[in-house]
């Protein structure tokens, strides 16, 4: 049973538990609605983060694999496209249920190999399927445009689908982030090459699985695995037109350059230094709650999550009362009903995230609270850092220039709302931003002043809904940030206009000379 669970090819439930695998199989790709076992010699081992118990193997798959999908999503294609918007529609209807009925099995897939807490996995997957609910309104949102230009003359657009594309995904929202691709991509008439994240693809298998019963015809959506080296295979591949990027700035920036210059439309989303500004007039129990849920949850691994506190005037203050509540958050397994949080996706970046907290003790900050050293006492050998606060931070210590992607969240203090502005506007990330205060003009001035692509007022991690877009700023996209993911710019990436002007007239026969003027 595990065997068929981790390879997706299987509707048995993934295990509610960290015990370890006997004999853990392989991950599959997904080519023309198929689990094809890879024939490579390279494989990454996956492993779970709580135990570091090898929970399946990934392939990095051979070129041969890689074009094979890829003529899969080409031969799709014509037919795709041809394929009726109401039909489209109904697909979208019937892999919107799916997800939902398959919440659970998705969130135990997530919570075994991404570490997130089993509560907060069913919320990743949750934001992902509100992507493809909304979705189903496609046949309003798909709509051209068409006027009368002249007598007898109209000029009308459409929206055409770009062909065959593809979506690198990261490792830390494994169902959302493919989410933000599957439907938008495919329900504009693309086909999609996606490759998930190799630390985390097996709620990507489950979806491709649903999307199979959902009704796409063979080689609308195909899964491929590994990392740099398919990566860069997706990239220089003439049949793909599109790439949708979302991880790293060192990834990104790289997929970005090297597809733009390939005459590739890429979309990217990077990395994030969100921080949250608190002001003497908050309500302090919401304000604290708030950080301390959207520092520390998911284990600071979350591009909203908020990792740095301007604590304006007096309100370093409430300092012990923040570490309080941190403390009172659990590290445990994400199966358990008690984990607040669960473990980093690998001791690689449990060792990152302590060396981040070690420079700024060298640096000169304060540990108000270390989460170094925590452990669940059944979870010995999970990659575990507990919250972590550090105080007393300055703008040009390590701990503030780089994003640390952990429980750890830098405080600084400030005197005044102009002060905050200015150095949150100094940080060269631009995802997002959160203010808590209880007056209307100064959260006012922020949402004007502030240069981040997402704002909460009185809200921690303000991801838009999908009905908007997730629209980033700064070093938080690559490029000028023109395509955001989802919503109205979602479906723009995804499409391409074509402007169409007609005459139609009886007596068009009239004239007896040829017209070599432009035409007016
Ligand atoms: P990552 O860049 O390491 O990996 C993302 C994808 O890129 C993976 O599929 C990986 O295989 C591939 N990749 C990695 N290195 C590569 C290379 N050198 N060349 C080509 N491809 C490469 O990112 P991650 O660690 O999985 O995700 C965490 C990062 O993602 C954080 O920086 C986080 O802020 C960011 N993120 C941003 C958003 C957003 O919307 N802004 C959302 C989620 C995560």
């Amino acid at each position: 049973q595990a065997q068929a669970q981790a390879s997706g090819v299987s509707t048995a439930d993934y295990p509610m538990n960290h015990e370890a695998i006997s004999n853990p199989p392989d991950t599959a790709n997904f080519v023309d609605n198929e689990f094809v076992p890879s024939k490579t010699s390279q494989w990454i081992d996956l492993r779970d983060p709580a135990t570091n118990n090898l929970v399946t193997r990934v392939p990095q798959s051979t070129e041969e694999e890689l074009k094979a999908a890829v003529e899969s999503a080409q031969k799709a294609f014509p037919a795709w496209r041809a394929t009726s918007i109401m039909h489209k529609q109904q697909v979208m209807f019937k892999l919107a249920s799916l997800v939902r009925e398959n919440m659970d099995r998705l969130a135990a897939s997530i919570t075994l190999e991404q570490g997130k807490t089993f509560a907060d996995a069913k919320g990743d997957v949750l934001r992902g399927l509100q992507v493809v609910e909304t979705a189903c309104g496609i046949t309003t949102q798909l709509t051209g445009e068409v006027i009368e230009v002249a007598k007898d003359m109209e000029t009308r657009s459409y929206r055409e689908p770009l062909g065959v594309v593809a979506a690198i995904c990261p490792f830390n929202f494994p169902a959302m982030i493919p989410l933000w691709s599957i439907p938008l991509a495919t329900v504009t008439g693309n086909t999609l090459i996606l490759k998930p994240s190799e630390r985390d693809p097996g709620a990507a298998m489950i979806l491709a699985e649903l999307c199979k019963k959902a009704g796409f015809p063979d080689g609308v959506v195909n899964i491929v695995h590994g990392s740099a080296k398919t990566v860069d295979f997706i990239i220089d591949d003439p049949a793909i037109k599109a790439i949708s990027f979302v991880g790293s700035n060192k990834a990104g920036e790289y997929i970005f350059t090297r597809g733009s210059a390939q005459g590739k439309r890429v979309q990217a989303n990077l990395g994030a230094k969100n921080h949250a500004a608190v002001l003497p007039d908050a309500n302090k129990n919401h304000a604290l709650n708030s950080i301390a849920g959207a520092a520390f949850g998911a284990a600071g691994q979350r591009c909203m999550a908020l990792s740095t506190l301007v604590m304006v005037g007096d309100t370093k203050d409430w300092l012990p009362e923040l570490a309080e509540r941190a403390k009172a958050l659990k590290i445990n397994g994400g199966f358990e009903p008690d984990a607040d949080l669960g473990p980093l996706i690998s001791p690689e970046s449990k060792k990152r995230v302590e060396g981040l907290i070690a420079s700024a003790e060298q640096e000169g900050a304060t540990i108000l609270l270390d989460g170094r050293g925590q452990k669940p006492e059944k979870y010995p050998n999970g990659n575990w850092v507990g919250p972590t606060i550090i105080t007393n931070v300055k703008p040009n210590m390590k701990c503030y220039t780089e994003e640390i992607f952990g429980p750890v969240l830098v405080c600084l203090n400030v005197e005044t709302i102009d002060e905050a502005i200015a150095l949150i506007n100094d940080n060269p990330y631009g995802n997002g931003a959160a203010i808590f205060t209880r007056s209307g003009a100064t959260a006012t001035r922020f949402q004007k002043e502030m240069e981040a692509g997402q704002l909460g007022i009185n809200v921690p991690i303000p991801v838009p809904l999908p009905m908007f877009s997730f629209t980033g700023n700064k070093k938080s996209v690559a490029g000028t940030g023109a395509s955001n993911f989802y919503g109205k710019d979602g479906l723009r990436f995804y499409t391409q206009w074509k402007t169409v002007t007609s005459l139609w007239r009886a007596e068009d026969a009239v004239a007896t000379k040829a017209s070599v003027n432009m035409p007016r």
